[in-house]
């Protein structure tokens, strides 16, 4: 197992419960996709599983190793494992592709390099050839504010790339995008998948695309975990289950587009 969700749960200082005893484990190499209605938890879950966010108990285990125990630099080692890309690509906008990419090294470079944007020959090259990899090997050298918004998230998955992640966490990644270009942002996900070994857990909105691109859905509503199982298992049932009784897919779908 990749991911091991183990009883995780979250409270805030507010009093909100974002999670409650959340289980689950996740294969190498499976795409699967976290849906429910909004203030779910989803969010809060992926932030816990990339280290953003600490949850109150329970264990996250990535690759056989304990995040919530660790800390300092065998913390970031853990989390070069979890490569992730956002809805609003959390680019740096004034400076070129490559250089957005390359600033995923950062963590890894010693003071004097990382301020001098000293990267190497070696880190050079991987970055055009996951820029290459996403499609944009024309655009190397582009400022990104040059770009359209599913180039922009083409960038975003080459930069999470280059850590060499086992695990991609995509939180909402064609939120931001018409239909047709998050469509082909969802088939370079999948096809980088298959390709590199990857691991996908995907949050997103659109009903239609989490159960075309997934090989597994895990349902969440009010911070508990009440769907986990495949795509052609859903049914008008559990949809209500997860987004409400009143919630019909095709109202979801339209809501999602
Ligand atoms: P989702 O991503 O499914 O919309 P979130 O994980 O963002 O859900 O939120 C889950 C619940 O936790 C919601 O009720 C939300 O309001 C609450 N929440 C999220 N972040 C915070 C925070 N930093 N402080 C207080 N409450 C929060």
């Amino acid at each position: 197992m990749i991911v091991q969700i183990q009883n995780i749960s979250k409270k805030f200082k507010n009093g909100t419960t974002a999670l409650s005893n959340v289980n689950f484990s996740v294969d190498r190499g499976e795409f699967v996709s976290v849906i429910g209605p909004s203030g779910a938890g989803k969010t809060t879950l992926f932030r816990i599983l990339n280290g953003a966010e600490r949850a109150d108990s329970g264990r996250v285990i990535i690759n056989e190793k304990h995040l919530e125990s660790t800390k300092g630099k065998a913390r970031r080692m853990i989390q070069k494992n979890i490569g992730t890309v956002y809805q609003d690509f959390a680019l740096v906008e004034n400076i070129s592709c490559i250089h957005n990419v390359l600033s995923a090294c950062l963590p890894d470079m010693t003071f004097i390099p990382a301020v001098l944007g000293i990267f190497g020959k070696e880190r050079n090259t991987e970055a055009e050839s996951l820029l290459n990899l996403v499609g944009l090997a024309d655009k190397v050298n582009e400022p990104v504010k040059n770009l359209s918004g599913g180039q922009k998230q083409r960038v975003a998955i080459a930069r999470a790339l280059m850590r060499r992640p086992s695990v991609l966490l995509a939180d909402e990644p064609v939120a931001s995008l018409d239909p047709i270009t998050g469509r082909q942002i969802l088939e370079l996900i999948s096809s980088i998948r298959k390709t590199q070994g990857l691991t996908v857990l995907m949050n997103s909105h659109n009903l239609q695309f989490s159960l075309e691109f997934s090989s597994r859905i895990i349902g969440l509503r009010s911070g508990i975990t009440v769907f986990d199982g495949a795509p052609e298992d859903i049914t008008p049932l559990i949809i209500s289950a997860i987004y409400g009784s009143s919630a019909d897919i095709s109202d979801i779908q339209e809501a999602a587009l």
